[in-house]
């Protein structure tokens, strides 16, 4: 019998696994596609992670297993309206070190799964998948493709926004498109940014400029869903002309680094995050508008705060109890309902097409900027998320 069935390796599954891993509990972790080792490419998908985040994944001894080389750290971060409202903030001002730090997906989620090689109280089922589960009172029994069956107290779903576990544990989600793609690519860049992040509401969308280590720089462009194929569909110097004009030519020139590729940007909700003995974690439990940069924040959050209820259960305690995953349900209520007002907000405000509506957008960045009691509190919130 086994205390917690980890289902999915992505950031936030592995993750997971990795805190469960000091703990006295029996875990297993079922993946499909395990991550192969890093390229020498720059990777298109990454993510801008929260302090917070750094701090979980130090505490679990992942952030030391990254080559710092190929970490960017975000000094500065500039916003500009589609009318010329900007907001800006810096480290410095905040009295922080930086404000976020922009690292690879595929390397974070190789060394993740890495590290987890070799736990005694771990067993990785990969490449795995399971294809039934029996809810019992005491237990629930998965069977994999490959034919083990595995009896749980408690199961995880960590298998992102089509989560597998959240659908067969009959847990009801809400999914809406954005009719956006988010188009990623990286660039080398004329200018150096100094580590400064930019971001334009344009009325096509809004657009990022990541910094990466060196005159790199990663893109994220949430777009109509006609404008991110025609950007797509463009050669590589038409492509790097639209990208740096797009962006007012902050940087110079661009020069393409890896071909750009598009993901569909979706709003996931659901009606729990636990039913019975299953519980939800990271896309599988919610997905939100990629401009705040924070899915992968928050879904750390959730496995930071799954992991220390676990952990801090007494010795006899049943790992899917129901008050013990209520704990949990309450103290990740809050941060996920408040990220997808700000977020699904955001992208509403500046993808409407009112009359009058830029003009106030463009003004509250503009006022935003000039309060600076404001300004702080919107910077803690986003370094403790
Ligand atoms: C364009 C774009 C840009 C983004 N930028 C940022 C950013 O800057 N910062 C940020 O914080 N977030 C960002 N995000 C969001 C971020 O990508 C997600 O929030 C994050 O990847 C979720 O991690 P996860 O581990 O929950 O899910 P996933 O990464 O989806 O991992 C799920 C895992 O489960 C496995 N799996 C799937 N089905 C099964 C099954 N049936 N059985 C077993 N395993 C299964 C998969 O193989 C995978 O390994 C962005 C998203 C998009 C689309």
């Amino acid at each position: 019998m086994y205390d917690v069935v980890i289902v999915g390796a992505g950031l936030v599954g592995a993750s997971l696994a990795r805190a469960l891993s000091r703990s006295d509990l029996e875990l297993a972790l079922i993946e499909p596609a395990p991550p192969s080792p890093p390229l020498d490419d720059w990777d298109s998908r990454i993510y801008a992670l929260s302090p917070a985040s750094q701090a979980f994944l130090e505490r679990i001894g992942a952030w030391e297993a990254m080559d710092g080389a190929r970490l960017g750290p975000v000094r500065g971060m500039k916003i500009a309206g589609d009318l010329g409202g900007a907001l800006g903030f810096s480290a410095y001002d905040s009295g922080v070190e930086r404000l976020a730090t922009i690292v690879e997906s595929g390397r974070v989620q190789h060394a993740l799964w890495t590290l987890l090689a070799g736990q005694g109280n771990l067993r990785r089922h990969a490449p795995a998948r399971p294809v039934s589960a029996q809810f019992q009172p005491d237990a629930v029994v998965l069977t994999l493709d490959d034919g083990s069956a595995l009896r749980t107290r408690l199961l995880v779903g960590a298998d992102g926004a089509r989560s597998w576990v959240r659908e067969t544990a009959g847990i009801a989600a809400k999914d809406s498109s954005f009719g956006q793609l988010g188009v990623v690519a990286n660039f080398s860049c004329e200018r150096p940014h100094h580590g400064t992040a930019f971001q334009w509401f344009r009325d096509d969308g809004i657009l990022a400029y990541l910094p990466l280590p060196g005159n790199r720089i990663s893109i994220v462009w949430s777009t109509p869903e006609a404008n991110a194929r025609e950007l797509l569909a463009l050669d590589p110097v038409a492509f790097c002309g639209r990208v740096a004009a797009a962006g007012s030519n902050a940087l110079g020139a661009l020069e393409l680094l890896t071909r750009a590729a598009a993901f569909p940007l979706e709003s996931l909700s659901t009606a729990a995050l636990i039913a019975g003995r299953v519980v939800l974690v990271g896309d599988a439990a919610h997905v939100v508008h990629p401009l705040a940069g924070q899915g992968v924040n928050l879904g750390f959050g959730d496995s930071e705060a799954l992991a220390a209820v676990l952990s801090a259960r007494g010795p006899l305690r049943d790992a899917g109890d129901a008050l013990l995953l209520h704990r949990y349900g309450r103290r990740r209520a809050e941060a996920i309902l408040a990220m997808r007002v700000a977020t699904t907000g955001l992208n509403r405000l500046f993808s409407a097409q009112i009359p009058g509506l830029a003009r106030v957008r463009n003004a509250g960045l503009a006022l935003t900027e000039r309060l600076p009691v404001l300004k702080n509190l919107l910077v803690r919130h986003a370094l403790a998320n």
